[in-house]
């Protein structure tokens, strides 16, 4: 079993200065695969001392050469994607081939921020278009400092590649905590900062939980900037911290995204979409489209179509490559999940798909893929994000019904739309109040397009130009034109 004793402080592996000892387990063999001592304040005060050591130097090296740093990362990561897939696999519970989308979006967002880091130099001064005669107004982007950033547990290597890889395109260093529940794959990142000869500082990843790292980070006077994802809970914290002190902060929450199937829409492609977008990473993803919306015209064949795609779905080892399903990342998260199937009893919800119609294996944390239909609005289960494999489903008459019910939510994250009529998708996309719509696809991300959420579901964006501008103070020199 290994041990993560240290820290990874200043390009240094240091004891952890806490004493609590944390289990990683394997959610599908139900065994702890890993101990790790959570750290302490002490361990931040640390590294945010390196880190802030670290800053005028990186600052100074500028975005071609940070770009190298980032290119970097992207290479290491290929030549390490199988022994990693098979890590996120192990730790997170999730299908190896999912674990390769992982890796590939992991790979091309820090390819993208080294473009974006050259692009943000080739920029540095330019000049400021203005009606003031004989003055000049250049335009400047200093880094944001030192930030601390906490990632949740779903999407190993992904949610932190999305901070790490921006923050350090636009000149900041970094403080890192990864989730407790997953330290083994994102363990790779200091390993690889190592590797590729990272300036001392610049990357600081510190292990541990909310108690012991999360909440010091977050008030730590030494971090200039917070960016979290993870529960609204813990992200209010996050944003009550970053208070003290006027620090800029990020948010990237949950959400309870909604999926309209249009009448016109293609009954088995619909299915086929809807499937992907709920029991996908058995559901623990933050937009995962938990709430369909069909026209009552397509209600009796989808749910029955559904049905059919839930009864094939094989659940098991993720790491068989037959399996389509693994078990939900954590015994604490199977049981939120159940729950909430406890409410759905006590509410009498109508069950077309749950754990009475399949044998569930016999390890592991599993949930079963749970289709409810007719679930009214003010349903809990309805309302509230789940994380697990649970779809809530409800008919419609019209468009106009349907984008109304679609935007009763106070999250905002994510939509989709399946319409046989592209223009018919794109126009009602465009009434959804949710920061990623996809039209006749599902879950499509790329770093080039913007993440986050209206809403409780966060405070900002990730990924594109705006992912990097979170990490950016903008400045302007004004004077007299030579
Ligand atoms: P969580 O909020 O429990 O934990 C997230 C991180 O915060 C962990 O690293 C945890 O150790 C840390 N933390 C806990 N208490 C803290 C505190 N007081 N101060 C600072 N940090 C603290 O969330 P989770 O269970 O790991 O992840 C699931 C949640 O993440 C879901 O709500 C999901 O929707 C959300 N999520 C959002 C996105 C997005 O992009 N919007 C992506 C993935 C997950």
């Amino acid at each position: 079993m290994q041990r993560l004793t240290t820290q990874f402080i200043d390009n240094q592996w240091i004891p952890s200065r806490g004493a609590r000892s944390l289990a990683v387990t394997d959610p599908y063999r139900q065994v702890p695969i890993a101990e790790l001592t959570a750290g302490d304040a002490a361990d931040v005060d640390a590294a945010v001392a390196a880190a802030r050591r670290a800053l005028p130097a990186w600052q100074a090296l500028g975005g071609e050469r940070r770009a190298a740093y980032l290119e970097a990362f992207a290479t290491v990561l290929v030549e390490r994607r199988e022994e990693l897939m098979r890590l996120s696999s192990t730790n997170n519970g999730k299908a190896l081939a999912e674990a390769g989308i992982d890796l590939d979006d992991a790979i091309a967002c820090y390819r993208y921020y080294a473009g974006q880091a050259r692009a943000l130099e080739a920029r540095q001064g330019r000049l400021v278009e203005h009606g003031m005669d004989g003055i000049e107004a250049r335009s400047y982007e200093d880094p944001a400092g030192v930030v601390g950033l906490i990632t949740p547990w779903n999407f190993p290597l992904v949610t932190s590649a999305w901070k790490i890889a921006p923050a350090l395109a636009a000149g900041c260093t970094v403080v890192f905590k990864p989730s407790e529940v997953t330290p083994l794959p994102e363990q790779a990142l200091a390993e690889i900062a190592l590797e590729i000869g990272l300036p001392a500082g610049v990357l600081n990843l510190v292990h541990g939980d909310g108690e012991g790292i999360g909440a010091p980070l977050t008030a730590h006077p030494g971090v200039d900037k917070l960016s979290f994802t993870g529960s609204n809970a813990v992200g209010e914290k996050v944003m009550r911290a970053a208070a003290e002190g006027v620090r800029g902060v990020s948010l990237e929450l949950g959400g309870k995204s909604p999926i309209l199937v249009l009448d016109d829409a293609d009954l088995e492609a619909a299915a086929d979409w809807v499937m992907a977008g709920i029991y996908f990473n058995s559901g623990q993803i933050c937009s995962a489209t938990s709430r369909l919306i069909v026209h009552a015209s397509l209600a009796e064949a989808l749910y029955a179509a559904l049905a059919t795609r839930i009864d094939a779905l094989r659940l098991g080892d993720p790491l068989d490559a037959a399996t389509d399903m693994g078990p939900m990342t954590s015994a604490r998260q199977r049981q939120a999940v159940e729950g909430y199937l406890a409410v759905a009893g006590e509410e009498g919800l109508v069950a077309v798909r749950d754990a009475r119609h399949r044998e569930l294996p016999t390890q592991g944390e599993f949930v079963a893929p749970t289709l409810f239909r007719d679930v009214p609005n003010e349903s809990r289960l309805w309302r509230e994000e789940i994380f697990g494999p649970v779809l809530c489903a409800r008919s419609v008459e019209s468009d106009a019904e349907a984008i109304a019910l679609a935007n009763d939510s106070a999250f905002g994250l994510a939509a989709t739309v399946i319409s046989g009529d592209t223009q018919r998708a794109r126009r009602v996309g465009r009434a959804l109040r949710a920061g990623s719509i996809w039209f006749n696809s599902e879950q499509l991300v790329m770093p080039e397009a913007s993440w986050g959420g209206f809403g409780i579901s966060g405070i900002g964006r990730e990924l594109g130009p705006w992912g990097l501008s979170a990490y950016l103070e903008v400045k302007h020199l004004i004077g007299p034109a030579d």
